[in-house]
Order: C-alpha cells, then sequence, then structure tokens
C-alpha cells in the first residue's frame, strides 16, 4: 500500500511551494488517492482492535476530532490507546500513517509501538515516519531546513565530550579562568537554558550574571555562534533551533502543521518546557480558509502526573495539568482499571503515592488476582543481596520464568556492577539498558587505564588513554612526535617518552608536564610495593587530577561517575593485589553479551518507564541511597516526592512479583556505612506486603531494620522479625526518626544529625536531612557471616579496643559488635578484637 505522502515530498514543499490548503480532516487526499481507499486493506485485518477496551480506553481512542488528554495511573493502558488510537486513525481513513505525529521518549518505547501498531493493522504501522523520541523527529524536521537555520543538512551532532572542548575554547577565547569557571558548569548552564528553550537573547539577565560575573549569556552566544561554523548542533539544538526554525519561517511551520493531522504524545507529564513549546506550535492546525470549522488540534497526549520523574532535568508536571487552558475544550478521559499488576503490587504503590502531597489523586483497581504479596527482603551487605537475587532469578528461570521477563531496577547506576559481576559468575546472560555496562564506562575506562600503565608502562593504549586525561595541554603534537619516536625505535611510548624526555624534544612547558608525569608514575608503581592496593588506586585518581576532574564537572552524570569511581575502588578489595584484579577486570570484559535474546534487564529506574516485567527486583531502598540525597538536597520536599514518584515508577512496572531489597551495610569508598531502610520501605502496606528473611545475617531470627526493638517500625509486628535477638539498635532507628520527622525545611539543612555526620569521604552525605549516616569500619579483614551464636557481649558492657581504647557496647550482630569509643566515636568492630574491661 503506498502512502502518497510519502516522506520524501517534504523537501519540495520545503522549497516554497505553495501549501495546500487542508484537506477535511476526515479524506485525506494525496494524487487522487483517498486515504480510506488506502486503508481498506487495514480494516480488513482490524476488525477486531477495537474490541478488548473497556469503555473509558474505548472513548479515548475514538474522539478523533479535537484535543484529548488521557490522565490516568500505571498500567491502565495509556500507551495502549495510543497505539489503538493510531491504528483507528489510519484504519478509518482519517490519515495516512505520515500525517501521524507520535512522539515517545525513549527509542526502546518508539521501537515498542510500532511493533504494536504493525500488530495491530496487519503490518501497516511499519511506515510510520513521525513516530519517534522528541530529538529523533526534531533532527529529521531541522535536515530538511538546516539552512533555514544556518546548518547544512549534513550537520554533526555533538556529543558530550565535544560540547565540553566547545565550550572550554569559548571561556578561554575570553579570557575566563577556567578553574573557577569550568566549562562544564557552563555547559550544563547552558543545557537548562535550552530545556526551557530559551535562546541566548531570551536568558533572563539574572540567570546569566551567575556565571562569569555576568558573562553566562555572552559565553551562551558566542557557543552557539561556533556551533554553526562547525555545522553542528548539541542535543538541545536538535529541539531549540527545530523551534527557532518554526517560528521564524511561517511556511514551513504551515507545512508541517497541515501534515500533522494527528499528534499523540506519550509520557506527557515528563515534557519540559521546549518540547511542550515545540508541541504547541504544531498543534496549532489553522483552520481552513474554506470551511467554518475551528482549528482541529487533534492532539492527544496521555501522561500520568504520579509518574513524573524528570524533573531534576527539566520536565514540568504543569503541562499536563494546564493542558485544557492549552486546547480549550479538551475531552479529558481518565482510566481507572489496571491491567498490569496483580492486586498486591498495585495496592502497594497506590498506598505508597499517597505520602506525596503535590498529587492529583486517583484511584486504581484491577479485576485480576492479588497474587503474591510484594516481598522486603533484607540483607548483609549489597554483595549479599547481589548473590540473593542471583538466586532468586535462577530459581525463577527453573520454574519456566523467561529472563527476559525479569529486570532489576536500580536507583544509582554504581549499584549495577555487583549484579553483573554476579551474573558473570552465574553464567545468566544479561543487558544493560541505557548505558554501558559497568567496566565499559568512560570514567571506569579512564581509571583503568591508569591502573594499568602503573602496573604494565607498556600498555600503549592505556597510555594513550590518559596521558591528557585529565587535560595537561599534552595534545596531538606531542603524542604524534610520541609515536614517531616509539616506532621508529620499536619501544612502548612511556619508555619513548622518558627518552626524549632527555633531549631537547619537547618545549619547556610540555617537557615539564610529561617529566612530572614519568615522576608520578614510577612513584605511583613503587607504592604498589608498600601499599595496599586500593590506596594506591585512590592516591592514583587523586594525584593525577582525575577525580578532581569529575568533581569540578557540574554536568548532571558527574556525581553517578564519581559514584562510579568509588565502586570501582570498592569492587578492587576482594583482590589481593593490582595484578589479580587487572586481571579479573580484562576476563569480565571479555565475556560477550552473548548471542542470547533471552536475558536479563539491569536499568536505572528513570529508564524503566512505560516498561513491563513479569517479575521485577528493586535493590538498594536504604536511607542515603534511595531517596537519593541529591534530590533531597538540591530539592527538599519536591525532591522528596519526585523519588517517591520513583518508587511508584518501580513498582508499578511488575506485572506479577515485586522484591524489594535492601542492605544494612553498604561499603563506600572503603569504608561500611551502616544503612537504614528506606523511609519508603516503612512507607509500604503491612497489608499487601511479606518481609521475607533475607540471606545468613537475616536467618535464624536476627533482626534486620525492620525488627526493631526501639523504633516503631510498622514492620515490627511482622514475621519473621518480630522475635529478633538483635535489632536495629534503638538509637539508629530512633535517629532515623527523629531526623525523618525533623525534616521540614526545603532542603532540611537545619536538621541535625547527631553528630553522626557520614564526613567527607563518603557520597552519601546523611541523605541530606533525613538518613543518620553512621560511618562504621570493620577491623580486620575478613567479616564472618552472622553465625547465629549469641556474642559474649551485650549492649551497654564496657570494652577495650586495641587501637580505639575503650568504649561502651550499643549494639551486637553476630560477630561485630557497634561500640561507642569514648575517644573514636562509633565504629562497627570485629569481637574477637575487643577484651572486656
Ligand atoms: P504506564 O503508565 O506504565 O506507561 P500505561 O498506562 O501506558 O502504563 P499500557 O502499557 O498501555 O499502560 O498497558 C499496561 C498493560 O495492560 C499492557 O500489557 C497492556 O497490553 C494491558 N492492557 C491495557 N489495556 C488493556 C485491555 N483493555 N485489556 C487487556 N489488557 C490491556
Ligand atoms: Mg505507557
Amino acid at each position: 500500500m503506498s502512502d502518497p505522502f510519502a516522506i520524501d515530498d517534504m523537501p519540495e514543499r520545503a522549497a516554497g511551494k505553495p501549501v495546500p490548503a487542508a484537506a477535511p480532516a476526515h479524506t485525506p487526499r494525496a494524487g487522487g488517492i483517498s486515504a480510506r481507499a488506502v486503508a481498506g486493506a487495514a480494516r480488513a485485518v482490524s476488525a477486531q482492535y477495537l474490541e478488548g477496551l473497556n469503555p473509558e480506553q474505548r472513548e479515548a481512542v475514538e474522539a478523533l476530532d479535537g484535543p484529548v488528554l488521557v490522565l490516568a495511573g500505571a498500567g491502565t493502558g495509556k500507551t495502549r490507546v495510543l497505539t489503538t488510537r493510531i491504528a483507528h486513525i489510519i484504519s478509518t481513513g482519517r490519515a495516512y500513517p505520515s500525517q501521524i505525529l507520535s512522539v515517545t521518549f525513549t527509542n526502546k518505547a518508539a521501537r515498542e509501538m510500532k511493533e504494536r501498531i504493525g500488530h495491530l493493522l496487519g503490518g501497516v504501522g511499519e511506515g510510520m515516519p513521525w513516530l519517534g523520541t522528541f530529538h529523533s523527529i526534531g533532527t529529521k524536521i531541522l535536515r530538511r531546513h538546516a539552512e533555514l537555520v544556518d546548518l547544512r543538512p549534513d550537520f554533526t551532532i555533538l556529543d558530550t565530550d565535544d560540547q565540553i572542548r566547545l565550550m572550554r575554547q569559548v571561556i578561554q577565547a575570553e579570557n575566563i579562568d577556567e578553574k573557577r569557571w569550568p566549562a562544564r558548569a557552563l555547559a550544563s548552564m547552558i543545557d537548562g537554558w535550552k530545556n526551557r528553550g530559551l535562546t541566548p537573547a531570551r536568558v533572563p539577565k539574572g540567570e546569566a550574571e551567575a556565571f562569569a560575573n555576568g558573562k553566562g549569556q555572552k559565553l551562551y552566544a558566542d557557543y552557539q555562534a561556533r556551533l554553526k561554523t562547525l555545522n553542528a548542533c548539541d542535543f538541545g539544538d536538535l529541539l531549540l533551533e527545530c523551534i527557532r526554525l518554526l517560528q521564524e519561517n511561517a511556511g514551513v511551520l504551515a507545512q508541517y502543521q497541515d501534515r500533522f493531522r494527528y499528534i499523540l504524545v506519550d509520557e506527557y507529564q515528563d515534557t519540559n518546557v521546549a518540547q511542550y513549546l515545540w508541541l504547541r506550535l504544531l498543534a496549532q492546525r489553522p483552520q481552513n480558509p474554506d470551511s467554518q470549522t475551528k482549528p482541529t488540534q487533534n492532539v492527544c497526549c496521555v501522561g500520568d502526573d504520579d509518574q513524573s520523574i524528570y524533573g531534576w532535568r527539566g520536565a514540568e508536571v504543569d503541562n499536563i495539568l494546564r493542558f485544557d487552558k492549552d486546547f480549550p475544550g479538551a475531552k479529558v478521559v481518565r482510566l481507572e482499571r489496571n491491567y498490569r499488576s496483580t492486586g498486591h503490587i498495585l495496592a502497594t504503590a497506590s498506598h505508597l503515592i499517597t505520602n506525596n502531597e503535590g498529587r492529583l489523586g486517583k484511584t486504581l483497581f484491577t479485576n485480576g488476582e492479588d497474587g503474591d504479596k510484594v516481598t522486603v527482603s533484607g540483607s548483609w551487605d549489597s554483595e549479599e543481596e547481589a548473590r540473593l537475587i542471583g538466586e532468586e532469578i535462577e530459581a525463577l528461570h527453573t520454574k519456566g520464568q523467561q529472563l527476559n521477563q525479569v529486570a532489576i531496577l536500580v536507583r544509582a547506576s554504581f549499584q549495577m556492577r555487583e549484579f553483573e559481576e554476579r551474573f558473570i559468575t552465574l553464567g545468566l546472560p544479561y543487558r544493560v539498558i541505557g548505558g554501558p555496562r559497568f567496566y565499559e564506562r568512560k570514567e571506569i575506562r579512564d581509571a583503568l587505564a591508569y591502573l594499568r600503565v602503573v602496573r604494565q608502562p607498556a600498555d600503549d593504549l592505556a597510555y594513550e588513554r590518559i596521558i591528557n586525561t585529565p587535560k595537561r595541554g599534552l595534545g596531538d603534537a606531542t603524542l604524534n612526535e610520541l609515536h614517531g619516536y616509539a616506532r621508529a625505535n620499536t619501544m612502548p611510548l612511556v619508555q619513548a617518552t622518558k627518552v626524549l624526555l632527555e633531549t631537547e624534544e619537547f618545549k619547556p612547558k610540555v617537557r615539564q608536564t610529561l617529566r612530572d608525569l614519568m615522576l608520578s608514575f614510577d612513584r605511583w608503581a613503587a607504592m604498589l610495593d608498600t601499599h595496599k592496593h586500593t590506596e594506591v588506586a585512590e592516591v592514583i585518581l587523586e594525584e593525577s587530577g582525575y577525580i578532581d576532574m569529575w568533581k569540578k564537572d557540574r554536568s548532571a552524570d558527574a556525581s553517578g561517575r564519581l559514584e562510579n569511581l568509588k565502586e570501582l575502588i570498592r569492587s578492587m578489595e576482594q583482590f589481593e593485589n593490582m595484578q589479580g584484579f587487572l586481571e579479573h577486570v580484562s576476563l569480565v570484559m571479555e565475556v560477550a553479551e552473548g548471542e542470547s535474546e533471552d536475558r536479563v534487564t539491569l536499568m536505572t529506574l528513570h529508564a524503566a518507564k512505560g516498561l513491563e516485567f513479569e517479575t521485577v527486583f528493586l535493590p538498594g531502598w536504604e536511607e542515603g541511597l534511595f531517596p537519593h540525597p541529591r534530590a533531597l538536597d538540591d530539592q527538599g520536599r519536591a525532591g522528596l516526592e519526585e523519588e517517591r514518584r520513583l518508587a511508584y515508577v518501580g513498582l508499578t512496572r511488575a506485572k506479577h512479583r515485586a522484591k524489594i531489597y535492601f542492605a544494612s551495610n553498604r561499603r563506600i569508598h572503603g569504608s561500611w556505612n551502616a544503612s537504614i531502610p528506606s523511609r519508603f520501605v516503612d512507607e509500604l502496606p503491612e497489608a499487601h506486603v511479606e518481609v521475607t528473611s533475607g540471606g545468613p545475617s537475616f536467618a535464624h531470627g536476627r533482626g534486620g531494620y525492620l525488627g526493631s526493638n526501639g523504633g516503631g517500625s510498622r514492620f515490627d509486628r511482622m514475621t519473621p522479625f518480630q522475635s529478633s535477638t538483635y535489632a536495629t539498635p534503638g538509637w539508629q532507628r530512633a535517629q532515623a526518626r527523629s531526623n525523618s520527622d525533623a525534616q521540614d525545611g526545603p532542603s532540611g539543612k537545619n536538621n541535625t544529625r547527631g553528630g553522626f555526620d557520614a564526613g567527607p569521604q563518603t557520597e552519601y552525605r546523611g541523605a541530606g536531612a533525613t538518613a543518620p549516616r553512621k560511618p562504621m569500619q570493620i577491623e580486620g579483614e575478613i567479616i564472618a557471616r552472622s553465625s547465629g551464636t549469641l556474642s559474649r557481649f551485650a549492649p551497654d558492657d564496657r570494652v577495650f579496643h586495641v587501637k580505639f581504647g575503650n568504649g561502651t557496647v550499643m549494639a551486637v550482630d553476630g560477630n561485630k559488635l557497634t561500640v561507642n569509643f569514648d575517644k573514636a566515636g562509633q565504629k562497627m568492630v570485629l569481637e574477637s578484637y575487643v577484651e572486656a574491661c
């Protein structure tokens, strides 16, 4: 079936040919072929696509004239409404596939939607040229009219590294001190402006002044000019330049308004201002001058205010709330029946989200069975958490669960490493969505390159990778020179560097830098003989300036990268030395993803939006990790609510099994951090949740944090923890609560932390206001798992430790004691290291 509006007819139209008046919405015509005729075949195979929809869904699908908003909770069929609506539009001959603009948030979602439409229409959905993400569609439009915004059609799209490089040039050209005003900070500021649809001329004065003493706006303008010279766009431009194109070229705008007879948007709650402006421009379909009808505005947006999780990236949930103001007379459809999750899962998620104040509120029900309760399990530490989850997945797989139907959704990407390693050990196929696998991440590769070059100086690739990372003024010219010499004398690059340093080959500045670098390499290599390899790794990353590079980086992913680097060092601890660790990594990196299609999915909660799985594992529900301290620090109460929405998104991805985990200890940057379960765990409804005993540390009636003897957790009465002999130390839970209660200020910064500041060595800065963090160190290398045997000590006993002196036992867990030392403060120590006194 041919579509006369097939995609390639647009350039001619763009070249200024008159735009034909819009045909009546129900009979699009081109080349004399009516869409009704085109739709004939589709109708024949799709007679049943409306069947099975509930009345409200059907109403939303069939309301084809005028604006429609579907505002409904998770799993109620919003995406299904969109796909069926597209099928309905095509099959009733309202429009050709190429006249439908359909926007989703991820490429994965776009692919799935195409498949679903194809399925509904027996293949017709394949030719949906305007179904994609905001950015992919923006790019397509921009390429067609590039010259109108001073670009050529083959413009390049810069990645973040290129973007930063360019910003740096712009900053240098203005003689601004880049140490004070880093390029990354400017990049993140400009990104923010672009997300809000602000061109340089429109940046509010006060905001532009915040950077480099009032030069922010000029730098933004210079940067845009540089992009034009390079015939390049950054990610934000794909929409912003598109908006400018449409605003400044009425003819082009009219063509697209005319073309897109129907506009559909999924996940509308997460649109930012730029996306909103772009949509509004395209949706204002002009009135047909020959007819008496009103502008058609056939826009259908679907969304859920409870799933708005991109506020930190400029999304405005208000867009969905003011839909009927933008599109007066909009039909608003609410869907309440959830088709995805079993009763307990739905009830748990719905209950959790009621703790948010800023929401519209909605009821959800399911006619399905109650199913399994949501489980909450504790583990001793994150390693045990990964092991338990690995075991559960294997057991499910044995019972016939497809791995494709299992997902692990984490709050922070550093959590993934432990799962990846576990899966590799188990031989369990997995895929990481939305980012590279742990050891393939840029910051991890860079760090490994440093370690390799120190341990194995002949590793040229590693040396090349880090010689100028962070920037040290050792550019291509220096590297070429080194290469030339190394090749001619068949020696490794590091050796070539050392030889050339004895000559007059390099300019003084370069020579000095290279000399410093070589001295550092030698010093670090020598340290490997005298110090623990993890300490050396820390020193290398600090002294090389690599950590600092990311600390100064203000881009959104910088802190995640720092977390990953800490996780890398943590992961080294289980190896005896650097060599052992590097060998392990090269083996792990060689494990290919394999051909198997049936794989466990590992992704962040943010990336999981819109997806569904039979079984969903939700690890790391701990204060200090989830809710993420950064969200609380930056946005206070609003940040907490966005984190809770993220928890809601996570739970509602599950069809039949949702499994929450928390670990009592997370080792961060070499030091143990005792964690307490996330406040979200306490907010779960008892009736729908089952607390299962986790690993060894939670067996034998040993209480984890859920079994408080001093706190008042709603789980206290639940088995198996009620009989716990050892429990969350009362002080800890009480502390948690008092902090939690005190959370009233916007960022909660006024709260006391009872002197238990985790200190700067950890990324988890006490969860802002609310998470009590107690830095705890386990003395001794090997920590025996709790065996269930009673300790010879009890709380309040006085003890003596050879390193920390006298102290009072606060809590006992197997062979580990939490002791408040008179001088050294709170520590966790092995029992065998202390004496009664
Ligand atoms: P989210 O908010 O997570 O994006 P959603 O509202 O978009 O969810 P869908 O993904 O469209 O929900 O639907 C959830 C599940 O329910 C899907 O498996 C879908 O096929 C199924 N479903 C939706 N409507 C019906 C229906 N009328 N009959 C049977 N199954 C349905
Ligand atoms: Mg959806």
